[in-house]
């Protein structure tokens, strides 16, 4: 063990190892501390839209820190404006849209927590229905939301009034007739592709049909695309493939590449549920984060990145596909899941790690790619090879059907 392992191991909260020690990145690729060169396929999960010091993202950052990085929200500043106008009109929310700034993915959907107890206050409902397999995020509330035992357990009791719907419209039409029966739903929290849990999409019309239900129960739709938002599918966000309008989204990862930032946007009659004195957060949207996110999303949309997004996402997906172990792929745009024929992705995540690939692996079975926006012909070649090396050796390291039988 090196020595900077003793320290993490000594120094670090205790949660788990580090993989590396990453000391310097540039467009998709990072160094460690040796020197080692690796292509950064995962992009700090979903984050580095950009890649790493893009000078879009070095300019943006200096100049505002050299003039003016932090006020405070009893003060405006002119990107924090600019950003809530901009936000508004990405999410098309029209006139009636209203933006909060927030500092992460889990401080966004802490805020739409308190946006759905504001809608249900009146009515007295508080029930919050997620979707099996969801993740958003660490915090009490969020954490509430996370079905999966694991991230929860320790930490009860979290939240009441959370109900898990399972990936159907069966379950979905069930859980909103159950709620009828004890109260009322206040609102629907869903990801419209569930990272962390390996990439999942929601059955067709899923989304849909939620948006008909909660209407119809006069229950918030909240999208939590802290993963899939800021143009990470191809769209800016993914529930404008759906042809839905929802009530509020969350977006942060690659909102602003790599600076720390979230936000909630809420749409038409949810705009008008927070009034003064009901939140608020020191850092949030101050005029560092607001300014290098302007930067950013204006670059995406002047370059015209989303298409390279959708088109690089779809030259990814052919080129995985029939290599070792690879049974498929799911996702948008160049949030990937590559799935195998066995639950072997920690080996494969291994092996990319060894030839020098950044990937990871949300699920025993799936791994998982968001690579930077502006990843060309040479990133995606140098992916397909270093990962069909990958799963090569993988797949030659592990015994066969026919010789398990023998
Ligand atoms: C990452 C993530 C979160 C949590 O965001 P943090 O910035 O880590 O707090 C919440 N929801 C989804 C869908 C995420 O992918």
């Amino acid at each position: 063990m090196s020595v900077w392992q003793d320290d993490a191991g000594r120094d670090l909260m205790n949660l788990g190892g580090r993989l590396a020690l990453l000391v310097r990145g540039e467009g998709s690729s990072v160094w460690d501390a040796d020197g080692r060169r690796y292509l950064d396929f995962l992009g700090g999960i979903a984050v580095n839209c950009l890649g790493h010091a893009h000078p879009v993202f070095v300019e943006a950052v200096s100049r505002q820190a050299a003039t003016l990085a932090h006020v405070s929200n009893y003060f405006a500043s002119p990107g924090q404006l600019e950003l809530a106008a901009r936000l508004k009109r990405l999410a098309g929310t029209g006139e009636r849209g209203r933006v909060f700034l927030a500092n992460s993915g889990g401080e966004a959907n802490e805020m739409a927590i308190k946006l759905s107890r504001l809608h249900g206050r009146d009515t007295g409902r508080s029930t919050v229905l997620v979707v099996e397999g969801a993740f958003h995020g660490r915090t009490m509330g969020a954490l509430s939301l996370t079905p999966k035992a694991a991230y929860r357990e320790p930490f009860e009791p979290v939240l009441p009034g959370v109900r898990t719907v399972q990936r159907s419209i069966e379950s979905l039409e069930e859980a909103f007739a159950a709620a009828v029966a004890d109260g009322g739903v206040a609102a629907m929290v869903v990801e419209p592709i569930q990272g962390e849990a390996g990439v999942v999409e929601l059955p067709d019309g899923f989304l849909r049909r939620a948006r008909e239900l909660t209407s119809a129960h006069d229950a918030l739709l909240i999208l939590d695309e802290v993963q899939t938002g800021a143009g990470r599918t191809g769209e800016w966000f993914a529930f404008q493939r759906e042809g839905i309008v929802p009530d509020a989204v969350t977006v942060a990862k690659s909102i602003a590449a790599g600076f720390p930032m979230g936000a909630l946007i809420t749409f038409g009659d949810a705009s008008e549920l927070f009034y003064p004195g009901t939140h608020n957060s020191t850092f949030g949207g101050n005029p560092l984060a607001s300014a290098t996110a302007n930067a950013i999303l204006a670059h995406i949309e002047d370059e015209g990145l989303l298409a390279n997004v959708v088109a690089r996402g779809a030259e990814l997906r052919a080129g995985v596909d029939g290599l070792p172990l690879v049974t498929g792929t799911r996702g948008a745009g160049l949030l990937i899941g590559i799935t195998l024929a066995a639950p072997v992705a920690a080996q494969v995540r291994e092996a990319a790690h060894e030839r020098g690939l950044i990937v990871n692996a949300p699920a025993d079975d799936v791994i998982r790619i968001a690579p930077a926006y502006t990843i060309g012909d040479a990133e995606v070649a140098e992916f397909l090879d270093l990962f069909g090396a990958a799963v090569s050796a993988v797949a030659a390291s592990i015994p066969t059907p026919t010789e398990t039988l023998a």
